[in-house]
């Protein structure tokens, strides 16, 4: 069911468990502001999510509340988690769904990386260009 970006953040959403490790989750980096770990039903053979250690609900809760470091640390930990992955020559994707239209379902902020085949029109049922 997707959310409404702008509700405040919930502390027991299954993001904030898997940063407490509280659940597993099959972690592939972390450090001070983000941690990474492989979605639990993958759409492409890589998908990995990247999430701020942060409380932030929504791409747009993080670019308004958050601190400029973190905010580059978590663009910086994108970025390093797509090249130790292999991904920056075969190319990658990367989303943030908001909100109900963008069809987010876990309230704190994450970004898909998808990878590893040609991933296809930007949208489902957008024309092939
Ligand atoms: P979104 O629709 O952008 O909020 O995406 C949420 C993503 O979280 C989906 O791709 C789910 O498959 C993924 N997901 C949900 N629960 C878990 C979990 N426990 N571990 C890893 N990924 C999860």
């Amino acid at each position: 069911m997707p959310i409404d970006a702008t509700e405040p953040y919930d502390d027991q959403n299954i993001f904030a468990k898997i940063l407490r490790d509280e659940i597993p989750s099959r972690r592939v980096y972390e450090d001070a502001y983000a941690i990474a770990f492989h979605d639990i039903a993958p759409v492409a053979p890589t998908h990995i999510l990247v999430i701020p250690r942060g409380a932030y609900v929504s791409w747009d809760d993080f670019s308004a509340r958050a601190s400029d470091v973190e905010i580059a640390g978590f663009v910086r930990a994108v970025g390093t988690v797509a090249r130790a992955a292999g991904l920056v020559v075969p190319g990658y994707r990367l989303l943030a769904n908001a909100g109900p239209h963008g069809g987010q379902e876990v309230p704190h902020l994450h970004v898909h990386l998808f990878a590893g085949q040609p991933l296809g029109p930007m949208l489902a049922g957008a024309p092939a260009a």
